[in-house]
């Protein structure tokens, strides 16, 4: 799960992090007040959506006026800001943060992630800050730092003063750069987050460091044991359509294509979504619809493949050991009565209750196109696709 900026910064503080002074803003006015509550000469209207690369795309604005704040407020609020990072759909800005502006002497990237492979955290850091990380690796590949961290002592003082030596600090800066990195590596710890990033990471001209921006995601596992983060998030940033699946238990990714899928098993599911490519179709979805799938919860499957206006045509492979497939087949026979389902639908059944499922299927007097194998299933439904596409194109 992902915050905004300002969530994070807020946290940041409570572990011993500087960040500028802000505050939130739902209106161009309230902005305006804001800023009048921070004094000083010069503000930053930051646009909170889940998504870095903001300030590229008109989300990140420096103003020396209340006209300006004003006018910045009333351009970010309501739109649909899109950054590199977030599609072309863009994401909605619901909010404003307001902050006092940060005279910048150097930008820094600090970064602290969950290495799967390490099985570790670790801490990379770059003097080239401001750019995003992809663009340091590319440009300046040899600025990068990189630090693992040992979990059986967490990370060491002398570790983070380390870091901050390569970044070539001064001497002044190097006891809060330890800080800020510290604090970091406490706060991903204790609040069980898989990702950490500043960037920048400032040193201002009156020599002190700053987190300028934030950004923090929390493993979803955990999430249970955070309820204070659990409240941070903002259903609004993301994926409607995955927002309805898992809050209703099923296990959903959204994709680009057109063919939705509803399977059984993540491997399956997975091995599916190679086999529509290779029938030269795109899949819409990943949904594993989990064992002991009721027909109640295949009816819900097929809403939620539904939520996404892409969907074309449904292919359904179920390989049954716990599941049985007659209860499949009277899912799909009342997803396509109840919601009048229009375009091919594709079905594979094998394992318990096989012959009942067929059965119920044939009986249905439903024009579901029935399949033997997964290869065979990947060409029926990315065929009838096509020929659905034809048709109406004719
Ligand atoms: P992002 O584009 O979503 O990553 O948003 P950031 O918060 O990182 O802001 C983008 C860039 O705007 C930063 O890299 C800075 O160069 C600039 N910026 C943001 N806040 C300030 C500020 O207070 N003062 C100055 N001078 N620049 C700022
Ligand atoms: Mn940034």
């Amino acid at each position: 799960m992902d915050i905004h900026e300002y969530q994070a910064k807020e946290l940041l503080k409570r572990f011993g992090v500087q960040v500028p002074r802000g505050g939130i803003a739902y209106s161009p006015e309230q902005a305006v007040y804001r800023a009048s509550e921070l004094s000083g000469e010069r503000w930053v209207v930051k646009a909170q959506i889940h998504s870095g690369a903001r300030g590229k795309a008109g989300g990140v604005r420096i103003c020396s006026t209340e006209e300006e704040i004003s006018d910045a407020a009333h351009w970010m609020l309501g739109r649909r800001l899109v950054t590199h990072q977030t599609g072309p759909q863009g994401k909605l800005v619901g909010r404003l943060y307001v902050e006092e502006a940060t005279n910048i002497a150097q930008e820094i990237y600090l970064g602290l992630v969950m290495d799967r492979k390490l099985e570790r955290v670790v801490v990379v850091a770059s003097a080239q800050g401001g750019m995003e990380i992809e663009e340091i690796s590319a440009n300046e590949p040899d600025s990068i730092i990189r630090s693992v961290v040992d979990p059986a002592v967490g990370m060491q003082a002398f570790q983070a003063r380390e870091i901050a030596f390569s970044l070539g600090l001064e001497p002044p800066m190097i006891a809060q750069a330890v800080k800020t990195i510290l604090g970091c590596y406490a706060l991903m710890s204790e609040m069980d987050a898989n990702m950490v990033e500043i960037n920048p990471m400032v040193v201002t001209r009156s020599g002190e460091i700053v987190a300028l921006d934030a950004k923090i995601s929390f493993d979803d596992n955990a999430l249970f044991r955070r309820p204070e983060i659990s409240e941070l998030r903002d259903k609004s940033q993301e994926d409607s359509r995955e927002t309805f699946a898992e809050d209703r238990g099923l296990s959903y990714i959204g994709l680009e294509g057109e063919i939705g899928c509803i399977v059984n098993g993540a491997g399956l599911a997975m091995a599916t979504l190679d086999m529509i490519k290779m029938s030269g179709g795109e899949p819409a979805n990943f949904l594993d619809v989990g064992g002991g799938a009721s027909p109640d919860r295949v009816l819900m499957s097929f809403k939620a493949v539904l939520n996404d206006p892409n969907v074309e045509a449904i292919l359904v492979n179920i390989f049954a050991g716990i599941n049985r497939c007659d209860w499949i087949a009277e899912g799909v026979v009342r997803a396509m009565r109840e919601l009048e389902l229009q375009m091919p639908v594709v079905v594979r059944l094998s394992g318990t209750n096989v012959e009942e499922g067929r059965k119920i299927l044939a009986e249905s007097g439903l024009a579901v196109i029935p399949a033997e194998t997964l290869a065979d299933a990947a060409d029926k439904v990315v065929g009838a696709w096509k020929d659905a596409k034809f048709k109406e194109a004719s």
